[in-house]
């Protein structure tokens, strides 16, 4: 215990590759990051998803790009657009379902890729060696919030980033009540 790691909310986004940006916004349409970033970052291109019960305008496309296209969203989400997506760690998007993705310039019609992304720490090598922590590792998160502290199983240690931080969705987060500063606590298992 005692080592206080920030909690951070992740509001549904895209991953997408050039080639379908390319489509969506034209062809060699740079993602640019709408703030100072190192590494990834929240680009200033938004795109409209079309689910088979609700369309939604203006969600974040997340920038580099990548190899493949993902659109994490929340539960919540996945009941208002109608897509039963499932709960899998990023890049893990065999078998699940697809969206259909309305741009400026063009529309794409993804055959995989939304899932609900499982909460995770990151955790750098030097904070998961003093939590004895393995990279993997199932473990525990008490947040600490004003009125609505609450403690997360099934969170998944990803050890080897620069820095030591919880991502979870806007459903988690508004369950706990996590605000900016909010800091969590790993409890192992
Ligand atoms: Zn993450």
């Amino acid at each position: 215990m005692g080592t206080k790691i920030p909690v951070l909310v992740s509001a549904r986004h895209l991953h997408l590759s050039q080639d379908v940006v390319d489509i969506l916004f034209g062809k060699g349409h740079k993602l640019e990051p709408a703030g100072p970033s190192n590494g990834q970052f929240l680009s200033t291109s938004r795109v409209k998803v079309v689910g088979p019960k609700c369309s939604m305008e203006n969600v974040a496309i997340m920038g580099p790009c990548r190899g493949f296209n993902q659109f994490e969203i929340s539960m919540t989400d996945t009941r208002t657009l109608g897509i039963p997506a499932p709960i899998r760690m990023s890049g893990d998007i065999e078998g699940t379902p697809g969206v259909k993705l309305v741009g400026p310039a063009g529309e794409v019609e993804l055959d995989k890729g939304v899932i609900v992304a499982k909460r995770h720490i990151h955790l750098s090598k030097a904070a998961a060696e003093e939590l004895g922590v393995a990279d993997g590792e199932c473990v525990m998160l008490r947040v600490e919030s004003e009125g609505r502290a609450l403690i997360f199983d099934d969170i998944i240690a990803r050890v080897g980033g620069p820095e030591s931080v919880v991502h979870i969705d806007t459903d988690e987060g508004n369950a706990a009540c996590v605000v900016k500063g909010t800091m969590g606590q790993i409890i192992k298992k």
